[in-house]
């Protein structure tokens, strides 16, 4: 994913667009998965609208969308997570040879 400007959940925001940012493909509307760290904790949101790059994927969130997740993302602990994943763990030093 990219590096430029980007809001604490790592997705960009626009108010419009219609080209990606990242390689100039076009978007559509679609749904995306976002990976969200609070602290020590990792939240999955499945199937958040947003506009997806047909070329490379990067999907582009809207100031609506984003201000809603905020707002989730303030009580998400009162809410029951429909399930739990589990989610493989490694060093860099795995990951980069040794
Ligand atoms: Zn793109």
């Amino acid at each position: 994913m990219g590096e430029r400007l980007q809001d604490p959940k790592g997705e960009k925001m626009k108010e419009t667009i219609d080209r990606c940012d990242l390689c100039g493909g076009e978007l559509r509307p679609g749904k995306t998965t976002l990976e969200i760290w609070r602290g020590e904790e990792l939240l999955v949101i499945r199937d958040v609208p947003a506009d997806v790059c047909q070329q490379c994927n990067e999907a582009y969130i809207s100031v609506d969308v984003s201000e809603r997740l905020d707002h989730f993302l303030e009580e998400y602990h009162r809410h029951r997570p429909e399930r739990y994943l589990a989610v493989p763990q490694y060093s860099a030093a795995q990951a980069m040879g040794g």
